[in-house]
């Protein structure tokens, strides 16, 4: 089989609450566009059902479905990174696992790489956040810009697309402390953002999750 148009990269840690869902919207929103697509899973070493839901998902839709497995638990950025490593396709997207980026605005960012972007980022409508996290993000926006000249409206929203040449600069590059949204943005030519939905999720943050439960 020839290489896809579109890999969707999703990293994947202890998501059994929200994998259907993801599936239901994820894999229609994809076949509508009439692009040829595969999605990489790869499992960060869950310790729930997620690696048995993703196993029974490849074996519904085996053809555009790729599994990988960790055998511990590394992190985002390795998972996104061994994605990186696995997919095929000609343009890359990334997408969180926990719904908080709708699936369906893929095809936004698609057509945005239409017009002749290598890099699409996008920019969250509505914002749920609470008030301090926006303030956080509005502050590293500001420290990134004066440091580095990136500029980046939205730096925590990880709904983004890559073309093949971004995403082997990024292979190369064996980086792994940067974030790949700003690495990947180094290496663009033609960046652009899109706006797009913003659903809140299961949760604003793993972090403010913890501290909300333990109080
Ligand atoms: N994730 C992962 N490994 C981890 C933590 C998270 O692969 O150790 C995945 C997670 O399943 C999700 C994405 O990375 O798809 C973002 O994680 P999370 O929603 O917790 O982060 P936040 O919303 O705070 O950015
Ligand atoms: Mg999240």
């Amino acid at each position: 089989m020839s290489d896809p148009e579109v890999s969707v990269v999703i990293p994947v840690y202890n998501e059994e609450d929200v994998l259907e869902a993801l599936f239901s919207r994820l894999y229609p929103a994809l076949d509508a566009l009439g692009r040829r697509y595969e999605i990489v899973f790869v499992n960060d070493g869950s310790r729930d059902r997620s690696p048995a839901m993703l196993r029974e998902q490849y074996q519904r839709r085996p053809e555009v479905t790729r599994v990988v497995l960790f055998n511990g638990n590394f992190g985002q950025h390795m998972a996104i990174m061994a994605g990186f490593e696995y997919c095929r396709g000609a343009r890359v997207v990334t997408l969180d696992a926990d719904l908080q980026n709708p699936p369906e605005e893929i095809g936004n960012l698609l057509a945005k790489m239409d017009e002749g972007h290598d890099y699409v980022g996008s920019i969250r409508r509505r914002r749920q956040d609470v008030a301090w996290r926006r303030w956080a993000s509005k502050a590293m926006n500001r420290l990134r810009e004066r440091l580095t000249h990136i500029k980046m409206t939205d730096q925590g929203c990880m709904l983004r697309a890559y073309s093949r040449d971004i995403v082997d600069a990024l292979k190369a590059s064996r980086e792994v402390s940067t974030y790949i949204p700003a690495l990947a943005y180094s290496y663009a030519q033609n960046p652009a953002e899109v706006e797009v939905a913003h659903e809140g999720g299961r949760r604003a943050s793993r972090n403010t999750r913890s501290t909300s439960s333990s109080a």
